[in-house]
């Protein structure tokens, strides 16, 4: 048997250390669930039944009963229970939607693929959520509903969005896609406006092997318009209520989902031990000064960390030095939507929401997985002490 040869590739700078960790370790996820999510595979392939049916309705019930939610409704992907909210609620073209620009392209992108015109209004810096301060200002005629995100798996601040949807008789769509399982006042996020917005991108705290997502509602006329809209505007075999799309979640995902379910909360636990011990980790390391944390939730916020951002203005060259280190980082994300080419014809200019502006430049995301190791976490650290240390006078 011959050895696989490593080839080395030329442009390699000669520091370069092998990867230290993945930044999301799926497979080491897959290895604890494998005989489950086998077993639920076989039983659909068996079964030969992939639209529809009684996987996505009990997984559609199973996370209605977790979440506190009446209502769940499968679909296609977390941008399509975007857009499926929106189509419900009746916003089209010449409506104005409120939202943030400090997010993944889906949350404004799916206001503007239905015609209607995305509405920024800046973070709160501490956060990266939504200012709820600053939406008023931003409500006119046009106005028909307000998207707050819960970005990284951190709650927004809804009562005050609540209560001024309340009283401006406007709608609520919660983009949850990072945040499931996160709660504000003990209740889920999802649950408390209008609609929620769930992903399953394998990325997500509930991944799926592919797209998948799902919406929350308590309202029965508002499901029962989701579920047509998902289906080609069908509840009866080839008769077509209103105009719809196919956008239904696959049998397959379903049954994978199903399985991934039942290990949700230990993996937020995982997720929440993580980020603790970074906290811990940077403290020890004296590095607070420098390196700014995720802000600590107060008691009322539950953060179920999809993504452990830091933040400091040398960002770029520290992130350099962790990946020639071996250390994998991201960034969430390089670019504001509204200076996004994507997003020109809103003719928004670089400088009017300087808080999502700045945190754009300055946010570095490292790995925070449940199976993340300890001595990975002590690693990272130690190499962003080594950073700073380098940079002495
Ligand atoms: C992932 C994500 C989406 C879109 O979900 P997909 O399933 O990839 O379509 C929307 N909003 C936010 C904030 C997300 O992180």
């Amino acid at each position: 048997m011959t050895h696989p040869v490593k080839v080395r590739p030329t442009d390699r700078s000669p520091s370069l250390k092998p990867p230290l960790c993945d930044f999301l370790d799926l497979k080491a996820q897959f290895a604890t669930i494998r005989e489950e999510v086998m077993e639920a595979v076989t039983r659909v392939m068996e079964s030969q039944l992939f639209i529809m049916g009684s996987e996505v309705r009990l997984l559609e019930e199973e996370i209605a009963a977790l979440l506190g939610a009446k209502h769940a409704i499968g679909c296609a992907s977390g941008t399509d229970a975007l857009i499926l909210s929106l189509l419900a609620a009746g916003v089209g073209p010449g409506d104005e939607v409120i939202t943030t620009p400090f997010s993944f392209v889906a949350t404004a992108g799916s206001i503007a693929w239905i015609g209607a015109k995305p509405v920024f209004v800046d973070i709160d810096p501490e956060t990266y959520n939504i200012d709820p301060a600053k939406i008023e200002a931003a409500i006119t005629s046009k106005t028909r509903a307000i998207m707050p995100v819960h970005l990284f798996g951190l709650p927004a601040d809804l009562d005050p969005i609540l209560r001024l949807a309340k009283a401006k008789n406007l709608v609520v769509v919660e983009d949850a896609a990072q945040a499931i399982g996160a709660r504000y006042h003990d209740r889920y996020v999802g649950t408390l406006g209008d609609f929620g917005c769930f992903s399953f991108f394998p990325s997500k705290n509930l991944g799926g092997a592919g797209d998948g997502g799902l919406i929350t509602t308590e309202n029965a006329a508002l499901d029962e318009r989701l579920r047509l809209l998902r289906m080609h505007g069908s509840k009866t075999k080839y008769h077509h209520d209103i105009l719809g799309t196919n956008s239904r979640l696959d049998a397959l995902q379903a049954a994978v989902l199903r399985v991934k379910l039942r290990h949700l909360a230990g993996w937020t636990k995982g997720r929440q031990a993580r980020a603790q011990r970074y906290r811990q980790l940077f403290a020890e390391a004296k590095l607070l000064q420098q390196v700014r944390l995720p802000a600590i939730p107060p008691p009322q916020y539950e953060h179920v960390y999809n993504q452990f951002s830091i933040r400091c203005p040398e960002r770029d060259t520290l992130r350099e030095f962790l990946r020639l280190a071996g250390v994998p980082t991201e960034i969430y994300y390089p670019r504001t939507l509204h200076l996004q080419p994507a997003f020109e014809h809103l003719a928004y200019g670089a400088g009017q929401f300087p808080h999502a502006e700045a945190a754009s430049q300055e946010v570095l995301a490292l790995p925070v997985f449940p199976e993340l190791q300890d001595a990975h976490q002590v690693a990272i650290v130690a190499t962003i002490t080594e950073f700073y240390a380098s940079r002495q006078p």
